[in-house]
């Protein structure tokens, strides 16, 4: 009775999981309001641009600019609205706000959205308010195109739960592929780990004490 209603368990527990919507990311990534974008006429209106413009707290020419320039074609602001010449899908522009987001917004360190832009002579640095970090937008939109930086670093910085207990008494924690391994194992807890070493998908790490 057991084996089979454990099973009728799963097949429910399946069919739950179908219904709810898919997560994208499992890191720390913040959630922007989604574009709102509709087509009029031979023109597409992106809605609440100005929303998220407050939201992701950049200059809304720098994003306009960088919109129109990645669609490849014209258009303006007219109060919170963006509107532009042709027609786009809301896919198109979320997906360009996402690359957007990597380029100008997100801290490569910490995963953090609270980062500011600083102009430095011709370089345009990203700062990080949260971790301190900080990374050349120049460098990295070229690096980009050759390969994507990766999720998981030797001496990144992150915040995970315990989520288990290994057989040799390390905390374990996962985010996305990696299975982090923690000297920490009070099931439950978050903790602040920097990765010491990462073999495959299995990261080793040590404890970041929380003045840092
Ligand atoms: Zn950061």
């Amino acid at each position: 009775m057991e084996a089979e209603s454990s099973e009728e368990y799963i097949g429910l527990l399946d069919r739950a999981l179908e219904r709810v919507p898919r997560i994208v990311d499992t890191t720390s990534r913040f959630t922007m309001p989604k574009p709102s974008v509709f087509i009029e006429g031979k023109t597409s209106i992106f809605d609440n641009f100005g929303a998220i413009v407050d939201y992701i707290n950049r200059d809304r020419d720098h994003l306009m600019k960088y919109l129109l320039r990645e669609l490849g074609t014209a258009g303006k602001i007219e109060g919170s609205r963006a509107i532009f010449q042709g027609k786009f899908s809301p896919q198109n522009v979320e997906n360009l706000l996402d690359s957007y987001l990597e380029e100008y917004v997100i801290c490569s360190e910490c995963g953090g959205p609270d980062t500011h832009l600083i102009k430095n002579g011709r370089i345009m640095v990203l700062e990080c308010d949260a971790c301190g970090a900080h990374r050349s937008i120049l460098k990295r939109s070229r690096q980009k195109k050759v390969e994507k930086a990766p999720l998981v670093e030797v001496g990144g910085i992150y915040e995970l739960k315990i989520e288990d207990v290994g057989r040799k008494g390390d905390g374990i924690a996962r985010m996305d592929k990696y299975l982090f391994y923690i000297p920490y194992n009070r099931k439950g807890d978050v903790v602040k780990v920097k990765v010491k070493k990462i073999s495959g998908t299995l990261v080793f790490t040590e404890l970041v004490s929380e003045d840092v």
